[in-house]
């Protein structure tokens, strides 16, 4: 809060001095700073606005677009996070809104675009129309409260509220757990893949010691839900809020979305239970809580960032499709005819399997055919065996296809995209350094291996990495995952060629190298 009196004549004179290029002059003042600081001296601000569709039948909790504005010396930095499902293309957030909100800020606080980060969450919350200008707000209103502070780096463990959430089969093909499908059978499932439980928090301290803003970097699609089904911030939203509440008075606690390509919340599919999004967040936040008072903040800053553009060629799915179409073409002529339909099926299966023995009858009934010499019930057990048998493989040949159907769907939508857009596509990546805390940014949904292995290869022990930053390129699987084009989303639901992880990972671990 910026305590000090006659808010909006102040904010006037700052326009006017913004723009003679004494920034850093006035942030002290604003920010009320004792003295002249040196060039070196460290100073953050942060904010949060409600970006929550009122508009819908029911909100559970609000969404926000949340800023940390850092400056250090001549470099001011703007880390922005947003409860939406992705920076563009997707959801309600336009192709335009990025741009526009770094023109925005660029005009009014000479914040360089590429120096500003915006991560999407990749809830699946819906935001309000105004989205853009409410973003423009939340930057301006953290840079007006530019104080000095001490940093700090942590990380925290969580591995209770996720799972990762692609299948590999006894076939060597590999499926995915969504709502959009039903899974393969137990039977097929031969192992799942990896998660990363590491929550990666930067901590940002004024000096009388409270809490300015905590960024935490975590991995998982926050998409649970809430029981009543209204509008939500889903994990993420609902973590940053009890960390919020449990730190000092006025803390912003900023969620970015790692490397959740692959990553569910934990039992997405419960039909048993309403799934709840509070009982995750809640988990998260603990974690991090926990995490968070290990955490010494210290002088130690240096603030680094560099941009940069990577092209990375695109895919060329053609022949995939063809075969998925005749594979689809085959699943659909080898359904096997069968006496059954679903109201006839289900109570057999219920009496063969409870009552193997005698499922159509009493027992004595199959006990005085037997003296006799007839057959009958065991004739007709079989004759039902067998229609049942061949209506559950059909059942499985239906859900495959509703699978590949899906995938193709996809497939196809990129292929033509793709096709009318050239060979490569150009993103943009950004490392990040303030203090120990090294992050690389990436515009897409990263599969979590990629996040692991860029962790696993840095110098530095605090190296974390967010998807869903500064654009959004759909899904970014492992060149592996793309082998199994058409039998999961995030191989299918993908831009990419499989050569693009190669120069992805190659160019972060350059970068990181650069963030000495
Ligand atoms: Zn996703």
């Amino acid at each position: 809060m910026n305590q000090l009196p006659n808010v909006s004549r102040r904010c006037h004179v700052l326009r006017q001095l913004l723009t003679s290029g004494m920034l850093l002059m006035v942030m002290l003042t604003v920010a009320g700073s004792p003295g002249i600081a040196s060039a070196a001296e460290l100073l953050a601000g942060a904010a949060k606005v409600d970006i929550t569709n009122r508009d819908v039948p029911l909100v559970n909790d609000p969404l926000y677009v949340k800023a940390l504005v850092i400056k250090e010396g001549d470099t001011t930095a703007a880390i922005v996070t947003v409860d939406a499902v992705a920076i563009g293309e997707i959801g309600s957030i336009t192709n335009e809104y990025l741009g526009n909100v770094r023109d925005q800020i660029e005009q009014d606080l000479h914040i360089k675009p590429q120096n500003i980060m915006i991560n999407a969450s990749h809830c699946h919350g819906i935001v309000c129309k105004d989205v853009e200008q409410r973003t423009v707000k939340a930057i301006k209103e953290a840079a007006k409260k530019l104080v000095p502070v001490k940093v700090g780096v942590g990380t925290g463990h969580e591995d209770r509220v996720m799972e990762n959430r692609r299948l590999f089969l006894k076939n060597g093909k590999e499926a995915d757990v969504r709502h959009a499908y039903s899974l393969p059978p137990d039977e097929e499932v031969a192992g799942i893949g990896p998660i990363d439980p590491e929550i990666g928090i930067l901590k940002l301290d004024k000096l009388d010691g409270e809490t300015l803003a905590v960024v935490y970097n975590f991995a998982c699609h926050p998409i649970q839900g809430v029981p009543n089904k209204g509008n939500t911030a889903d994990m993420s939203g609902l973590a940053s809020q009890v960390i919020e509440d449990n730190l000092s008075d006025g803390t912003i606690a900023l969620f970015v979305q790692g490397c959740g390509g692959d990553i569910n919340p934990a039992q997405y599919k419960d039909v048993d239970n309403p799934r709840d999004a509070e009982t995750l967040g809640n988990l998260l936040a603990l974690s991090t809580l926990k995490a968070i008072r290990n955490i010494k903040c210290t002088d130690d800053s240096g603030l680094k960032l560099i941009n940069e553009t990577l092209t990375l060629p695109r895919s060329n799915n053609e022949k995939r499709i063809a075969e998925l179409k005749q594979e689809q073409e085959q699943l659909l002529n080898s359904l096997q005819g069968t006496s059954l339909n679903l109201k006839t099926f289900l109570p057999l299966i219920v009496k063969y399997k409870l009552y193997e023995e005698h499922p159509s009858y009493y027992s004595h009934r199959y006990m005085l055919e037997q003296k006799l010499g007839r057959d009958g019930l065991k004739k007709l057990d079989a004759e039902n065996r067998a229609n049942m048998e061949r209506y559950i493989n059909n059942i499985y040949k239906m859900e495959k296809m509703s699978r590949n159907k899906a995938n193709l769907a996809l497939l196809t939508k990129h292929q033509t995209r793709n096709q009318a857009a050239g060979k490569t596509i150009d993103v943009e990546v950004v490392a990040f350094k303030l203090g120990d805390f090294r992050m690389i940014t990436f515009p897409a949904e990263l599969t979590v291996n990629i996040g692991l292995n860029i962790k696993k290869k840095s110098p530095f022990e605090n190296t974390f990495v967010a998807g869903y930053t500064n654009g959004y390129n759909y899904y970014a699987p492992t060149a592996e995952q793309l082998k199994n084009v058409g039998n999961a989303q995030e191989d299918s639901d993908c831009l990419f060629a499989p050569e693009w992880q190669a120069i992805f990972e190659s160019k972060a671990h350059e970068l990181i190298q650069q963030l000495k």
